[in-house]
């Protein structure tokens, strides 16, 4: 298997880690790749994308040519990476003119605790319906500037929520999440990808 987090900006190689310590607890043979390039990515079974600032890590995905390529692969979005998932943004994504990917019937608030609070930590119960070992013990979730999920529709199965407000989703083989797990030492929401990812090959 071999995971391909996209490097053009933000936190990867907490993801690079993270990824690999979550295949090394499922048992699975792989690699973890810095990508940057299309053929990185085309290469690849899978494609993490990562926190940042979503503007600019849009403008370099389409700088470089890479979007076809990722509109191919399973992806795991975390906090600007869900907001590239999204179909739908919100005014601030409209000003600043960037492209979503649009990988899920999600519509995104791009800075829906910013003002409130820029950066905090919280513990996160999965939703009942949600996979049962992310059920089991809550998820130290790490939001920084972190958006929400406003509205879902299609098959987007909600998977968090927090104050009300959605927090991560799934819809076939991609996974968003507004808060980080790859700065924690629970590997569980990589491990969920990384068995999405595994299902295809
Ligand atoms: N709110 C940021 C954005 O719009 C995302 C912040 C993050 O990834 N930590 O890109």
């Amino acid at each position: 298997m071999n995971i391909a987090i996209l490097g053009l900006q933000g936190a990867v190689t907490e993801h690079i880690s993270a990824t690999r310590r979550a295949m090394e607890k499922l048992g699975l043979k792989g690699d973890v790749t810095w990508a940057k390039s299309r053929s990185d990515i085309k290469e690849s079974d899978g494609v993490i994308l990562p926190g940042g600032e979503s503007t600019t890590i849009s403008r370099l995905i389409e700088k470089n040519g890479l979007k076809e390529a990722l509109m191919e692969k399973p992806i795991f979005g975390t906090c600007a990476g869900m907001i590239l998932l999204a179909k739908q943004g919100d005014d601030q994504v409209a000003q600043t003119g960037q492209t979503l990917l649009g990988r899920m019937d999600i519509q995104v608030n791009r800075n829906a605790f910013g003002r409130q609070r820029e950066s905090f930590q919280s513990d996160i119960t999965f939703e009942p319906d949600a996979p049962a070992f992310l059920r089991e013990k809550p998820f130290a979730g790490v939001f920084i500037r972190a958006p929400c999920i406003e509205t879902t529709w299609g098959d987007v199965r909600i998977l968090a929520r927090l104050d009300g407000r959605i927090i991560a989703a799934e819809q076939g083989n991609c996974i968003a999440t507004a808060f980080h797990p790859e700065l924690t030492d629970d590997t569980r929401v990589h491990e969920y990808f990384l068995q999405k990812v595994a299902k295809r090959l």
